[in-house]
C-alpha cells in the first residue's frame, strides 16, 4: 500500500534537526532491507548500529525503532528516514525537497499571479489553516495539538515564502492575518507557545517589505484600521498606512497652496498686461515656465536657437509701444528707415521683440524719433538687466 502522507507532511511536522539527519541517512543508502506488512513498512537502518525500524503507512509517527529514542516511543531519525524512503520509493531528493523553511522570506520581485496560480495559492493557505486547530482537551492531546499548530505554521511559511509582491497578494495576506487573529482570540486555538503569534509577526514583517517594494500594497492594510484587535500584530502596518495618509494629506495641502499662489500670480500678471505695466523678471519667468509646460517641444526650439524667451516677453512692451506710436503717426518702416539712415530690418527687429539682434543705439534713435523717451526711460529703470543684455548685441 502507498503511504497516506507525502514528503511535505514529513518535513513540516518533523523538527529540522531530525529531518536533516534522516535525509542524510536516506541519501547515503542507510535504509536497507525494506519490507512491507499489514500497513507497516519495515527496514534495517544502518545508524551507529543497525536498527530494526517500522513505521505505519498511515502515520509515519506511529512505529517503532530499536534505538535508544525508539525504545522510549520517541520519533527518531531512523523512523523518519524510513518514512522518506516510503514516500520517495528510493528516488533522489531535490534541493527544494531538502530545503527547510526558516520563516517567511520575501523574494523582492513584483508581479501578479495568474488565475491558476492565484487559485493554488489560496487553496494552499486554506489547506494549511486546517492544521491550526482549537485545543479542546483532554490534556494528553495538548502536545499533538501544538505539533499540529507547528505543522500548519510551517506549511503557511512555505506557501507564502518567495511569493511575488503585488497588491493582490497583499490583500490575501491581510485576510490571512485576520483569520489567524480570529482563530487565536475567539476560535479556541491555544497559542500559549506563541507558534501562531510568531508566524503572524513574520507575516507582518513580510507585508512591511511589500509596502516598501510596492507602495500600492499599503491600501491593502485598510481592513486592519479602526478596530481594536487583541494582539496588536497589525500595529506596524496600521502605522505605515497612517504615515502614508498623513504624507498624502500634506502633499495635497501643499499642492492646493501652490495652486492658490499660482492663481494669484496669474491674476497679477493679467492685470499688469491690461494696465500696460512692466513685466518684471519674476513674472516673465512665470509666464515662460507656463508656456513651456504647456508646449514641451517649445523648450527644444528655445534651446536650439539660443532664444531668451524671458527677455522677449519683457521687451514685448517696448515693441508694442513702438508699433502703436508708429501706427498713430501713420509712418511706414521705409519712411523711418530713410529718416534715420538705418536698414528697415533693424526697425522690424525692434517691433518683433528680436532681443538677440536689436542694437541699443538704433533702438534709442527709434525711440527718440517716435518721441517715446520719457516712457522708455521708465521701462529701462524697471528692466536694467534686459537693457544691459541688449547692449552686448553686436552692431
Ligand atoms: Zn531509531
Amino acid at each position: 500500500m502507498l503511504p497516506t502522507y507525502d514528503l511535505n507532511k514529513i518535513k513540516f511536522s518533523t523538527g529540522e534537526a531530525t529531518f536533516k539527519r534522516a535525509v542524510g541517512l536516506y541519501e547515503c543508502g542507510k535504509v536497507t532491507e525494506i519490507g512491507q506488512l499489514g500497513g507497516y513498512y519495515s527496514a534495517l537502518v544502518l545508524g551507529a548500529k543497525p536498527y530494526r525500524v517500522s513505521v505505519s503507512a498511515r502515520n509515519y509517527k506511529q512505529g517503532h525503532c530499536t534505538c535508544y529514542l525508539g525504545e522510549k516511543d520517541t520519533l527518531c531519525k531512523h523512523m523518519v528516514a524510513l518514512a522518506i524512503h516510503a514516500v520517495m520509493d528510493g528516488k533522489p531528493l531535490s534541493d527544494k525537497d531538502k530545503e527547510f523553511s526558516h520563516g517567511i522570506e520575501c523574494n523582492g520581485r513584483c508581479g501578479m499571479l495568474n488565475k491558476e496560480e492565484l487559485e493554488v495559492f489560496k487553496k494552499s493557505i486554506t489547506e494549511s489553516m486546517r492544521y491550526i486547530k482549537p485545543y479542546r482537551g483532554p490534556s494528553r492531546t495538548w502536545f499533538a495539538n501544538q505539533d499540529s499548530l507547528q505543522e500548519g505554521c510551517n506549511r503557511l511559511s512555505a506557501v507564502i515564502s518567495n511569493v511575488q509582491v503585488s497588491r493582490q497578494v497583499a490583500d490575501i495576506l491581510v485576510k490571512l492575518l485576520l483569520r489567524l487573529e480570529r482563530k487565536v482570540s475567539r476560535g479556541g486555538v491555544d497559542d500559549s507557545n506563541g507558534i501562531v503569534g510568531g508566524l503572524a509577526g513574520e507575516l507582518v514583517a513580510l507585508l512591511e517589505q511589500f509596502a516598501r517594494i510596492d507602495p500600492t500594497c499599503i491600501d491593502a492594510f485598510e481592513p486592519l484600521c479602526g478596530k481594536e484587535y487583541c494582539f496588536g500584530w497589525e500595529e506596524p502596518l496600521v502605522r505605515i498606512l497612517d504615515e502614508r495618509d498623513a504624507e498624502e494629506y500634506n502633499r495635497q495641502l501643499e499642492e492646493s497652496e501652490n495652486m492658490r499662489s499660482n492663481k494669484k500670480k496669474e491674476a497679477e500678471i493679467i492685470k499688469a498686461f491690461k494696465d500696460k505695466k512692466f513685466i518684471d523678471e519674476d513674472m516673465a519667468g512665470f509666464i515662460t515656465d507656463k508656456i513651456v509646460e504647456a508646449m514641451p517641444t517649445l523648450k527644444g526650439a528655445i534651446d536650439k536657437y539660443n532664444m531668451n524667451p524671458k527677455d522677449m516677453i519683457r521687451f514685448q512692451m517696448v515693441s508694442e509701444m513702438c508699433w502703436a506710436e508708429r501706427e498713430r503717426k501713420g509712418l511706414t518702416f521705409k519712411q523711418i528707415s530713410v529718416a534715420l539712415k538705418v536698414p528697415q530690418y533693424k526697425l522690424k527687429d525692434i517691433e518683433k521683440s528680436g532681443v538677440k539682434t536689436i542694437t541699443v543705439d538704433i533702438l534709442e534713435r527709434y525711440i527718440n524719433f517716435l518721441g517715446l523717451n520719457e516712457w522708455f526711460n521708465s521701462w529701462k529703470k524697471n528692466n536694467t538687466d534686459v537693457y544691459e543684455r541688449l547692449s552686448k548685441n553686436k552692431r
